[in-house]
């Protein structure tokens, strides 16, 4: 059996695994590194599968890794796009209330900007009329920095810089078992094995899985939220110019079904947040005998469950019944029509949900002596990814 040995190996070929592959080969040239990844191409989980939206880093926390890396990331990902010839398009996103609660959400939101430094706007009601004719709310947020990018380009584009500093990407590997030594780490998938002086994994969907194929105790479980999207027709893709948002509820770490123009010019509703049966599986209703039975025997998911029952309930119907989704959507476009609701495919999130039901609101990594696991990697890390990357390889080599 031929055992390869480098100094670097990132599981996941995802953004964030791309992006912590090129962060290596940067600040430690020469390095050998190989990138192992399941699929047979890059991108094909949540990377490819997202609202393509560069946040501005609005919505999190103060000091939480999300509001400095999204603030960063925005900044980092237009950078990168420019520099690569990457579409990119940086229109702004008005956050839309439609009641006097919603207002005064959004007031707490225009706070959070100026505390993490976001530029912001608030509008009227007639001044919202104005920039968007078809939308209706009794104010709203204008965030100026906010666009849209192809976060699958941006990967494709840092998989070729790693190949061109030497790296090595190796598609159709599925990782099987990880064994952690004081001098490195050896992988292998199937009959194949890599030993590294240094192992990141970036696993997205099954981060929680690689973490215990490890020896890991990941202190959390990894639950699929179904992310539906529909797709206005091509008429009516004008309907809107910016992306358009409702002010979201401040418990949960969704940010409500929104219209999104998108960098192919077509226009999306969505996404929702419906507790998914299969971690990879797209089809509506997919249902997976592991994933399933591994979330029943979860406590975290109960108490998850109890406190979050009615938004659940909610989701769910809106899921079964398009009319209830377009409800959604109608508080702040009157004038969408079911019709207007053409199928997209659907994105799965990576959640982690915490032993006591707490849903991760930010980003999590687990360091052992010569691994690194980001364990929960979700919205806002497509744009995160290039300052996730320097600061997991900061961690990795000290
Ligand atoms: C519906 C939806 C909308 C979103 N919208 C946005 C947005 O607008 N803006 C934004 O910034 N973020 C958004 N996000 C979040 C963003 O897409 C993710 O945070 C980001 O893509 C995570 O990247 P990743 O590399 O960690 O995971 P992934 O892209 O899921 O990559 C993980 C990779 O690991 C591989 N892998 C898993 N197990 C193994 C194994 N055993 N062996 C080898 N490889 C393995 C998988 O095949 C996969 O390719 C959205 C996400 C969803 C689902």
């Amino acid at each position: 059996m031929q055992v390869m040995s480098y100094d670097f190996c990132v599981i996941g070929g995802g953004i964030v695994g791309l992006a912590v592959a090129h962060r290596l080969l940067s600040e430690r040239p020469g390095a050998s590194l190989v990138v192992l990844e399941k699929e047979n191409a890059l991108a094909v989980h949540q990377t490819g599968h997202n609202s393509g939206v560069i946040h501005s880093g609005i919505y999190y926390e103060p000091g939480s890794m999300k509001a400095r890396f999204c603030r960063e990331g925005a900044a980092a990902t237009k950078e990168f796009a420019k520099e690569h010839g990457i579409a990119l398009d940086v229109r702004g996103k008005l956050l839309v209330a439609t009641d006097e609660a919603e207002y005064a959400r959004m007031l707490r939101l225009d706070e959070r900007a100026r505390v993490n430094g976001i530029r912001a706007e608030l509008i009227d009601a007639a001044e919202l009329r104005k920039r968007e004719p078809n939308v209706r709310g009794t104010g709203a947020l204008f965030i100026p920095d906010t666009g849209i990018v192809d976060y699958p380009a941006i990967t494709r584009k840092l998989g070729e810089l790693v190949q061109a500093a030497g790296g090595e990407i190796v598609l159709g590997t599925a990782v099987t078992a990880i064994r952690e030594a004081s001098d490195g780490v050896e992988i292998r998938a199937g009959d194949r094995v890599w030993t590294a002086r240094h192992l990141v994994v970036c696993g997205g969907l099954q981060a929680d899985r690689l973490a215990k194929l490890a020896g890991v105790d990941p202190g959390c479980q990894i639950v699929p939220f179904r992310g539906e999207y529909y797709q206005l027709p091509t008429a009516r893709s004008g309907l809107v110019h910016h992306l358009i948002y409702p002010i979201p509820d401040p418990a949960l770490p969704f940010l409500g079904v929104h219209l999104n123009p998108t960098i192919d010019g077509s226009l999306t509703v969505g996404p929702n947040a419906v507790l998914g049966l299969a971690r990879e599986g797209y089809r509506k209703w997919s249902f997976n005998r592991r994933d399933f039975g591994e979330m029943a025997r979860f406590r975290g998911n109960y108490r998850m469950g109890r406190q979050h029952v009615r938004t659940g309930v909610r989701e769910l119907r809106n899921s079964a019944f398009k009319r209830g989704y377009l409800a959604e959507c109608r508080k702040y476009c009157p004038s969408l029509e079911l019709s207007d609701l053409q199928p997209r495919p659907a994105g799965i999130r990576a959640q982690a949900v915490l032993k006591d039901g707490t849903l991760v609101h930010d980003f999590m990594l687990v360091r052992t002596v010569r691994m690194l696991h980001v364990l929960n990697a979700p919205s806002p890390a497509a744009t995160s990814a290039l300052p996730i990357s320097r600061h997991v390889v900061a961690e990795l080599l000290g």
